[in-house]
């Protein structure tokens, strides 16, 4: 591969913009805002496509708010699901008696999300509660609960706002969709 095809990027079209996410975000903060009051959140952000809804999203939260970090990878560089999920990187710190709200940029089958609760479950936390910036609700393959959800899309595959393909795309500010797949 030359230089100019590892820097060579097709550009995606715009599914949700910029103003939509933010907008959407804001409601969603307010939401969990008044669903936990007082209640302290341990906030888990699923590594890697969630970083950037999750620092957006905390900070629009003004509850008590601990920060933690889950590394999962599920899907190597390919865009169709191997229904596999390998713990990448584990949490730092005991969930027992905890209030998790776990933020994940995708819920595409469920399968990532139905492992990491049934392994988060085993921990004894006091709830769990999901936070999805996007569903596709026709892919689903998993029986999962998302309590907040940003978006429902078609089951194309998306990039942007800190999802990739291959690596690439995560700093576009807007979700976005190429016309013909990989
Ligand atoms: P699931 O296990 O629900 O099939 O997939 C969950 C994970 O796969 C998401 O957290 C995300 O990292 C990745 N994923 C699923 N669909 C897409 C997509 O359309 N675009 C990107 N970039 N990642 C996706």
């Amino acid at each position: 591969m030359s230089s100019s095809d590892e820097f060579s990027v097709k550009q995606p079209k715009v599914l949700i913009p910029e103003v939509k996410i933010q907008q959407r975000l804001s409601e969603l903060a307010q939401e969990i805002n008044v669903d936990y009051a007082n209640k302290p959140i341990m906030a888990i952000c699923i590594l890697r496509g969630s970083f950037i809804f999750f620092a957006d999203l905390i900070r629009q939260l003004d509850v008590p708010v601990t920060c933690d970090f889950l590394g999962v990878s599920s899907y190597g560089n390919r865009s169709v699901t191997s229904g596999e999920v390998k713990v990448t990187m584990d949490i730092a710190e005991p969930l027992e008696g905890k209030h998790l709200l776990i933020v994940e940029d995708i819920v595409d089958s469920g399968l990532t999300l139905a492992y990491i609760l049934n392994m988060f479950k085993t921990r004894r936390p006091a709830s769990i509660k999901v936070c999805s910036l996007l569903l596709k609700p026709e892919s689903l393959k998993a029986t999962v609960d998302v309590d907040y959800l940003g978006f429902k899309i078609g089951s194309e595959f998306v990039v942007g706002y800190g999802m990739d393909y291959a690596g690439k795309y995560r700093n576009l500010p807007f979700v976005g969709y190429f016309e013909h797949d990989h």
